[in-house]
């Protein structure tokens, strides 16, 4: 099967997944995803299924991108927090669906490489750096949408500190070895924090610090 009915076939799947969304689809059709993924992997770029990364990391599955991006309710005009860049393939999505894209990762590698890929599709709307993304990006506050696509325990009280009013951060929360939820927590326009819990999912872990 060519990669475009390959890629025809997910986007059906997706659909028939409860993904309605037809900017999330439409940014799933276009971002090609077989440049995220290490080559030997090419091929099964657009099976609904997670991919090894480096690293020890994994790009998400589709659906779970769609999932989390149509969860994100986004606009044009928003500035959206992504915690843990990994290849860059959620970080592309978004930017076709926001203003702009802060996107931070731990690992040097992963980010060199992201930002390779961002270069290479002309993406000029994310911008991305190393670092410990639990902390956050403080001098970008307050953001509109906060995303994170690492599992945590608990919400670090900096990211939620970030959000601005309005807003909604999504985030897996749970053990990372066992299944985590993804819980979406929105504030008001008062400043308070109310939250709902969306999809199963297992993701890697949120591991503090910085790493070559
Ligand atoms: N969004 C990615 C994509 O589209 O390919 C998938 C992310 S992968 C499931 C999780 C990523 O979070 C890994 O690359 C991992 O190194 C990163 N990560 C884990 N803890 C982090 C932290 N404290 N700060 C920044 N990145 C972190």
């Amino acid at each position: 099967m060519s990669e475009n009915a390959q890629k025809i076939r997910l986007i059906m799947d997706l659909r028939r997944q409860g993904i309605n969304d037809t900017d999330v689809l439409s940014a799933i059709e276009r971002v090609p995803r077989e440049q995220f993924v290490a080559p030997a992997f090419r091929d099964q770029a657009y099976e609904n299924i997670a991919l090894p990364i480096s690293q020890g990391q994994t790009i998400s599955q589709p659906y779970v991108v769609a999932f989390m991006t149509q969860a994100l309710k986004l606009d044009k005009r928003m500035k959206v927090l992504e915690i843990g860049t990994g290849s860059g393939y959620q970080a592309a999505i978004l930017a076709r669906l926001c203003r702009r894209v802060y996107t931070i990762e731990r690992y040097r590698s992963l980010h060199r490489e992201a930002v390779e890929r961002f270069q290479a599709l002309r993406i000029t709307n994310i911008v991305a750096k190393v670092g410990d993304g639990s902390k956050g990006w403080p001098e970008q506050a307050p953001l509109d949408r906060i995303i994170l696509t690492a599992a945590t325990e608990t919400i670090p009280d900096a990211l939620l500190d970030q959000l601005g009013e309005g807003g909604i951060l999504l985030a897996p929360v749970g053990q990372s070895q066992k299944q985590q939820e993804i819980v979406r927590i929105s504030r008001d326009d008062d400043g308070r924090f109310s939250e709902e819990f969306l999809l199963p999912v297992r993701f890697v872990p949120l591991v503090g610090g910085v790493a070559q």
